[in-house]
């Protein structure tokens, strides 16, 4: 049976928030079975937001999510590294509204949960299966999900940019995929844009070592980490957000020059198309596919 995990132990780290700029503690601590992912306040009274679709604030340059007074930005690096690494349940405890931007991957949170180490729970854990397509289309941006085996992301950028026209890449996501291929893509963002981010009180704690700049005519860094780093860390994000469902999604998810916005409202869509997706566990022999019998595909498909 596939069983939901948690951390083994605490494990804790600081940085800056990218909007912000403010110096944050982020502790993340083992919780038990269907406890989810919740964020925690604890310089405001120890409040809690579940990370969820209904929760959901703020989503232009990063995705937030808010309860009542208590808010937390910029969720999308560290969900997409829990759930990518199977982490099903997971109190998040932060001492400002911000998570910390790390080096703008989610290499850091990758490297912190393996440092905790992985708990399993005698729980079985669920999946939302697609099994007809879910689709958004807002005029050239475009974002569906598919009934696939696997959990399978396509994704598609392209820009007015000389350095950064169109880059598309597939890949299946398992915690050996994101980890090596996925989790190391840094955030990014064009020299043109960043005055005007700082006008706004926007991105006051972004630099060079927290965030791809891409200037008139070559990358501010001197070096990328992938030479399609760009669709790489959009992959990343929209993994986060997917997160905001509150299961692990079996099918595959294709999006063309989609961003948060499109990301989130389509996490909300999905919850409310209940016909084109079940909840499955693994060890149920009708949640796998027609063609591979149960003995062949358990070991592929357990942790
Ligand atoms: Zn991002």
């Amino acid at each position: 049976m596939d069983r939901q995990q948690t951390l083994r132990r605490q494990i804790s780290c600081v940085g800056i928030g990218l909007h912000s700029g403010n110096k944050v503690t982020l502790s993340l601590k083992p919780a038990a079975a269907d406890f989810g992912i919740r964020f925690r306040r604890t310089d405001i009274g120890h409040r809690e937001v579940p990370a969820t679709v209904q929760h959901l604030a703020g989503i232009q340059l990063a995705t937030g999510l808010a309860s009542d007074e208590v808010a937390v930005e910029t969720v999308e690096h560290l969900l997409a590294a829990l759930v990518s690494v199977g982490i099903d349940n997971v109190l998040v405890e932060l001492n400002s509204p911000e998570v910390p931007i790390m080096d703008g991957s989610a290499a850091p949170f990758i490297y912190l949960i393996h440092e905790a180490g992985v708990k399993r729970l005698p729980e079985a854990r669920k999946y939302l299966k697609i099994i007809r397509p879910i689709a958004i289309s807002r005029g050239d941006k475009r974002i569906a999900l598919y009934p696939s085996d696997h959990f399978k992301v396509t994704y598609s950028v392209s820009y007015d940019h000389p350095l950064l026209r169109h880059q598309s890449r597939t890949l299946r996501i398992t915690e050996e995929s994101f980890t090596e291929h996925i989790a190391p893509a840094r955030t990014f963002t064009f020299l043109k844009d960043v005055e005007m981010l700082r006008q706004n009180g926007l991105a006051l704690g972004g630099s060079l070592e927290n965030a791809i700049v891409l200037g008139e005519t070559g990358v501010l860094n001197n070096a990328l980490r992938f030479e399609d780093e760009f669709v790489r860390h959009k992959i990343l994000d929209a993994i986060g957000d997917l997160a905001l469902v509150g299961y692990p999604v079996i099918g595959h998810l294709v999006a063309h020059r989609a961003g948060h916005a499109l990301h989130t409202e389509f996490a909300v869509k999905i919850l409310e198309e209940t016909h084109a997706w079940r909840l499955v566990e693994l060890s149920d022999a009708a949640a796998l596919p027609v063609s591979m019998g149960l003995k062949h595909a358990a070991p592929r498909l357990a942790n």
